[in-house]
Formats: C-alpha cells, sequence, structure tokens
C-alpha cells in the first residue's frame, strides 16, 4: 500500500547524529573498529546515589502515572533548584517536567508558533529547533554565529533580523556545536530585543553545568525576563542520564498549564520513578558534576590542541559543552564529504557541521565525551588519513 503521509512530514527535519551512529555501527558490524566521537552524550555512568534512588522508587511502588505536569515533589525541587542557581523566585506551577529536555523545545514551538510566525535560531545550532518550527508552519530565521565573535550572537545581526512576526528567540548558552558561551552583556542585549518586539526566549541551558571559564548566566535572570523566558534544562549532560529521558522547562505559568496539556495529549507523563531518582541528582551531592566537568575539560584540551597541530585545521577553545568545532575549510571546504571520509577510510565519526545549518559549511563537530585514549586515537587516525586525502576540490 502507497504510504501517503501528512504535508507536515515533508518539512520534519532530524538530529544527523542518530544516523551517523547507526552507520558507524553497521561499519563495525562488518569488522572495522570506529571511534565515536559523534553522539553528544557523557560517557559517564549515572552517579551512584541516582540510581540507587531509582531502584529504592521501583521497590517503593512508584510504578503509576502522575500528574502530567510532574509529581508536586519533583516540581517543587526544579522550583527550589532554579530558584538557587538562577537567583529568581520560581513557584512549582512554573514548572513543566518532561521526558527528556527535548519535549520543551517540541511543546513551546507548537504552543507558541503560528504558520507563518518567525522563529530565530542560531546557525550553526541544534537542529530541533529549526525542525520544529516549520512542523509548526512556523519560518525559521538563522542567526548567524561567527567564528571571529568566538561563535557568539552578534546584538546588531539579531536587531535586523526581528520583524514584527518575530514569535521567538531560541538561544543556547553553553553552545552545541560551537563550544561557546553567551556573556551577561550579550544575553542583555538579546533581552532588549525581546522587550521590544515582544517575544519569548526559549533558553536552552542544558549544557549550563559544563562550563570552563567563568559562571554561567541566565536570561531568566535579567530584569523583566522572567515573564518572557522558557528555561529549558534536564537531567541527560551534567548527570549523565540521557537515556533516563528526564528534563524540565520553566516559564509563566499559563504557560506551562498549556505545555502540561501538550503533555496530556503525547507522554501523559514522566516516568514516576525517573523524576524520583531526579530529585536525587537535584539534591545530591555535586562532586560526581565537579568531576566529570575537571575530566572534560582535560579531554578538551587533548582535542583542541590535537586538532590545531593538523595541518588546515583551526580549532577554537570551547568554553562549555563537550563539543570542539574546527574549521576545516583549508583540507576541504565540503564538511560532509570529509566527514564521510573520516568516518570510512580513518575509523573515526564525527559529524559535518552542516548538521547544524548552512553556516556550520567549512566545520567539523567532534564530541569529546570520550576517553583521552580514545580521543588520541581519533587524532591519530585523522592525522594519518588526511595524508592520503584528495587535494581540496573545491
Ligand atoms: N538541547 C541541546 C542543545 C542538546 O544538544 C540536546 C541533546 N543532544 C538537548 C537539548 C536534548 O537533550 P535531552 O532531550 O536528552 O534532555
Amino acid at each position: 500500500m502507497e504510504l501517503r503521509l501528512a504535508d507536515r512530514m515533508a518539512v520534519l527535519g532530524t538530529e544527523t547524529a542518530f544516523e551517523v551512529l547507526a552507520r558507524a555501527r553497521d561499519l563495525e558490524r562488518a569488522g572495522k573498529s570506529v571511534v565515536h566521537l559523534e553522539i553528544g552524550e557523557p560517557d559517564f555512568d549515572t552517579p551512584e546515589h541516582i540510581k540507587e534512588a531509582a531502584v529504592k522508587a521501583l521497590r517503593d511502588g512508584h510504578t503509576h502515572y502522575t500528574p502530567s505536569a510532574g509529581m508536586p515533589e519533583m516540581r517543587e525541587a526544579v522550583a527550589e533548584h532554579v530558584e538557587a542557581t538562577r537567583k529568581i523566585p520560581v513557584d512549582p506551577t512554573e514548572v513543566v517536567i518532561t521526558p527528556g529536555s527535548k519535549p520543551i523545545m517540541f511543546f513551546s514551538i507548537l504552543a507558541l508558533v503560528n504558520p507563518g510566525d518567525e522563529v530565530i535560531c542560531p546557525d550553526p545550532g541544534y537542529p530541533i529547533y529549526e525542525s520544529v518550527t516549520r512542523f509548526a508552519g512556523g519560518v525559521p530565521k538563522p542567526l548567524v554565529l561567527r567564528e571571529e565573535r568566538g561563535f557568539r550572537i552578534d546584538p546588531a545581526e539579531l536587531r535586523a533580523l526581528v520583524s514584527p512576526r518575530t514569535r521567538l528567540i531560541v538561544i543556547n548558552t553553553p553552545h552545541n556545536p560551537c563550544g561557546s558561551t553567551l556573556t551577561r552583556d550579550d544575553l542583555a542585549a538579546i533581552a532588549e530585543v525581546a522587550q521590544r518586539v515582544n517575544c519569548f526566549v526559549l533558553a536552552d541551558e542544558i549544557y549550563w553545568q559544563i562550563m570552563y571559564a567563568g559562571a554561567h548566566q541566565s536570561i531568566i535572570s535579567l530584569p523583566g525576563m522572567k515573564d518572557r523566558t522558557i528555561l529549558l534544562d534536564g537531567f541527560s549532560k551534567a548527570y549523565a542520564m540521557t537515556g533516563w529521558r528526564l528534563g524540565f522547562g520553566v516559564m509563566p505559568g499559563a504557560l506551562a498549564a498549556r505545555v502540561a496539556q501538550l503533555m496530556v495529549n503525547s507522554n501523559s507523563c514522566a516516568a514516576a520513578f525517573t523524576q524520583i531518582a531526579g530529585i536525587a541528582a537535584l539534591r545530591g551531592p555535586r562532586g560526581p558534576i565537579e568531576a566529570m566537568v575537571a575530566e572534560f575539560r582535560r579531554r578538551r584540551d587533548v582535542i583542541v590542541n590535537g586538532l590545531n597541530a593538523i595541518d588546515g585545521m583551526r580549532c577554537a577553545m570551547p568554553t562549555g559543552a563537550f563539543y570542539a568545532f574546527p574549521n576545516v575549510r583549508r583540507i576541504d571546504e565540503h564538511s560532509k564529504r570529509l566527514a564521510d571520509y573520516l568516518l570510512n577510510e580513518a575509523g573515526v565519526a564525527c559529524l559535518s557541521g552542516t548538521a547544524f545549518g548552512e553556516h556550520g559549511q567549512g566545520y567539523l563537530r567532534f564530541s569529546y565525551a570520550n576517553s583521552v585514549e580514545n580521543i588520541s586515537e581519533a587524532l591519530r587516525r585523522v592525522r594519518e588519513a588526511l595524508k592520503r586525502y584528495p587535494a581540496k576540490v573545491g
């Protein structure tokens, strides 16, 4: 039978990391060795006290539905955590708990964006913002992050891009894939634009605990911004809990109620025992996070120095997250061709910058959520394979 899909499926995008991972696994099944620097997930195990809390919750019978916006204790724990870390008052009714933080993107865009409305998305940037915007009938407006500005938003370009149709400005700090972080001045300039055009800001802060220089700055803390910010955060990165699927959003109560309604219509709720584990994560010791960040810093130095030592590559030092984003234009202007070559010929899985938008052309993304040993092996393989790389094909 012919598959007749709804029109909206034609504009839905994807996240290339999952595709490259599948191709790398196929190569491995065929007997090839691959170093995985494609997927954005910590290789660390979830800290023991969090796993213990989940096991206990299961034994205690937390195996049922919870309220769609989340368990009251969990919403309270998140409110308390965001109050303490972003220095703003938060009421539990302003918190929605979701399976992973991705649904916060999906639901806030579905809830706010009408057909024809514009959403400012960073480019390079996480591809899902743009994909969901199109799915909702909206128009993504790429805001270019330029290497010469340290991959930070240029307020002048933002001012030129907004219009009366701008509904949402998406920001992501620390940034995937660029590893850049926004300063308080950057955020103040973005806040001024959002207030002037009367739009929301979706602040994706999933990597905020993984910072190497200075303290994280959150736009929700700036005067007048709490009413127009959707803060997206979760447990995948800082607590090494990608497979648990647990995240949250903090937003004005009236919007939180409608996002909870989208939860009723889709997931019903996040799993009960993972929410209890989430409380343990938020209230538990910070030692495991600090150890993980220290290890990421060591890896960052190894990979960035290693990439910069390769002829034709230039890599900025990331200030947050766990991605290196080297400029490889002098080796090949066509990043996807180079990424494919490195996977097939060097056994190193990485992503083409174009997986993150048109302005990722000329860059590769390496996730350094892998051991120093594997990173060093990947660097060795890349160096060797590039000796045989066809001369620049233009
Ligand atoms: N935002 C960004 C920028 C990400 O890179 C990711 C995961 N790759 C997410 C959000 C979503 O993470 P999760 O749904 O696992 O919380």
